[in-house]
């Protein structure tokens, strides 16, 4: 057996941290090639080896490259000619993209369009996963959400994912490739950009056991979310790539948990009263936004065996003692 090549875009992000750490330490026979645009990436190599422990530096290669520039993408997948593609690229915060509109959801679209045409010059069509999002569902559909709920996106960054979703549709259906589309629901970690919620709580309340500051304000207390660990997500990435039929799937622990229960963890966690230090201003709400939602990871699990093993408390544990690892 010839070793699989696989390539990772996006692989400093979070996800891409996990994913290259579980593929790694399968010891199977493989190179991962993964996309960066930063030349600087010690931070990245010191998240990896924190999650891996010991690996095989041959198996890894990290190359330099900017996927909206549509010449180096193509050379490249020429080059290399991978089997497996895993494309988590892109700005992920939804909230950014009703700033920079037109912006964020070009670079979403055209960094997968230009790996698609590089892998049509390649005459293989590599089994191709693309990062999905769970924002894409109908804010008015009813929970939980499965593969068959009704899309509709809410932002920039949910318009761009849902476009993409369908054209994966239609590729896989005009061409007969293994090109699948993994509608992930939101997953967390201590390797999370630091303006997501759960950053955003965990943070203020080590502020405030530092003494910093004396306050955390959020947009509500009752929103209820499908959080799960970001390595339980990226092991279904990995089962999801290694099967053989092109199948959307939701990716999600099947349980929600309110922003209070967020909140009244981390809190106790460092024997605080919530309620002596949460103010809810709802001007911080995103209009349009559902109050819940919560996926059905039922066809997952029947086909692939797939489920949640890290549960939202235990999550929280993780980020909270990483942080004050790193912070205190
Ligand atoms: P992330 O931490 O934000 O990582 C994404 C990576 O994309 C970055 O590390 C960055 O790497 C690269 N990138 C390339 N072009 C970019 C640009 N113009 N702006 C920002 N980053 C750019 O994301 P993640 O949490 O690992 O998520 C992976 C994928 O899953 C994303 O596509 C995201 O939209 C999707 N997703 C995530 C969730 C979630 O809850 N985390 C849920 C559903 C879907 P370099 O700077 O090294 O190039």
């Amino acid at each position: 057996m010839s070793t699989t090549k696989i390539l990772i875009t996006g692989i400093t992000g979070q996800d891409g941290i996990f994913l290259t750490s579980h593929l790694l330490k399968k010891g199977e026979d493989l190179k991962i090639f993964g996309i960066t645009r930063s030349n600087k990436n010690n931070n990245f190599y010191k998240n990896l080896h924190n999650v891996t422990g010991k690996y095989d530096e041959n198996n890894l290669d990290l190359i330099k490259l900017d996927l909206l520039n549509q010449n180096d993408v193509e050379k490249l997948l020429t080059d290399l000619k991978v089997n497996k593609i895993i494309n988590l690229s892109g700005p992920s915060s939804v909230y950014n993209s009703f700033q920079n509109t037109d912006e964020y959801k070009n670079i979403i679209i055209n960094q997968f369009n230009n790996l698609v045409k590089g892998c049509y010059l390649t005459n293989t069509l590599p089994t191709f996963f693309q990062a999905s999002s769970s924002e894409m569902f109908s804010a008015s559909e009813q929970l939980p959400l499965n593969e068959f709920s009704k899309m509709e996106p809410r932002s920039p960054y949910s318009e761009a994912k849902y476009a993409l979703h369908n054209k994966v549709y239609e590729l896989r259906n005009s061409n007969d490739w293994n090109i699948k589309s993994g509608v992930m629901f939101n997953h967390e970690s201590e390797y999370r950009l630091e303006n997501f919620l759960v950053m955003k709580v965990i943070n203020s309340v080590i502020d405030i056991f530092n003494q910093k500051t004396s306050e955390l304000i959020v947009g509500s207390l009752e929103y209820k979310r499908d959080w799960s660990y970001a390595y339980d997500i990226v092991k279904a990435i990995d089962l999801i790539i290694h099967e053989d039929d092109p199948v959307d799937y939701v990716i999600g622990s099947g349980t929600g948990n309110t922003i209070l229960d967020m909140v009244k963890f981390v809190f106790e966690y460092f024997n605080f009263d919530y309620q002596d230090y949460v103010k809810v201003d709802s001007s911080l709400l995103r209009a349009g936004d559902p109050t819940n939602i919560v996926s059905d990871p039922k066809l997952i699990y029947d086909n692939l065996g797939w489920k949640t093993e890290v549960t939202f408390e235990e999550m929280l544990t993780k980020i909270i003692e990483f942080k004050l690892n790193t912070k205190i």
